[in-house]
């Protein structure tokens, strides 16, 4: 039980709203989730946005757990 803290991918382009569909990265907190996204922001092979080729943005969130999740 608890917070989930993952990273997702966006494109950079604030014409396109791509994001990556599946969950970069799982982290056991927030501060490393955020270390590691933007460890991943300052790679400099990042790949591209697979709609518009821009750059992709990885940012942390955190996933709260629902803990009534058969309600
Ligand atoms: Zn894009």
């Amino acid at each position: 039980m608890g917070d989930r803290f993952k990273i997702r991918a966006y494109c950079s382009s604030r014409t396109c709203d791509y994001v990556h569909k599946e969950d970069v990265m799982t982290a056991i907190n927030y501060e490393s989730a955020y270390s590691l996204a933007i460890a991943y922001n300052a790679y400099p092979a990042k790949p591209g946005c697979p709609s518009c080729g821009e750059p992709i943005t990885f940012y942390a969130h955190s996933v709260l757990e629902v803990p009534w999740p058969n309600a």
